[in-house]
């Protein structure tokens, strides 16, 4: 496991697993580094993975290992973090206060989205009450 046990878990969510914050953490502090090693994009092509982050338009982070406990990170339409590159490094900013016990959340982008989400419908939180406001409506 990396340094940042402590600050960070991965637990059960109701569609499988995430990662929480079990301190708070302020508004644009770096929360955890996404790591694996860097592909091209014809690489990238060929392994058909679910864990790509984009780096630059030539190459990706494979964050499939299990020891990225950044890929835990779940998106969400409305998230409270982002990714940042810097240099051929990714670092996962809060985009706001994260309350402790909170779930932490990216947005994983269009191409992602509809590739992957929108078949089977977006089940992040901010969807869900949607869903659910609108199927209690007689
Ligand atoms: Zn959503």
């Amino acid at each position: 496991m990396n340094k940042d046990n402590g600050k960070l878990a991965v637990k059960r969510t109701a569609t499988g697993l995430g990662l929480f914050a079990l301190k708070t953490i302020p508004f644009n502090k770096r929360i955890v580094e996404y790591v694996g090693p860097i592909l091209t994009n014809e690489e990238v092509d060929q392994k058909k993975g679910k864990y790509f982050f984009e780096l630059n338009e030539k190459s990706s982070i494979d964050g499939s290992s299990r020891d990225n406990i950044a890929r835990y990170i779940n998106h969400s339409c409305r998230p409270n973090a982002k990714g940042y590159t810097t240099g051929k490094r990714i670092w996962i900013w809060s985009l706001r206060e994260i309350k402790a016990g909170e779930q932490i959340t990216i947005n994983y982008g269009k191409s992602y989205f509809d590739e992957h989400i929108k078949p089977v419908g977006c089940k992040c939180e901010p969807c869900l009450k949607k869903s659910n406001n609108r199927s209690k409506k007689p």
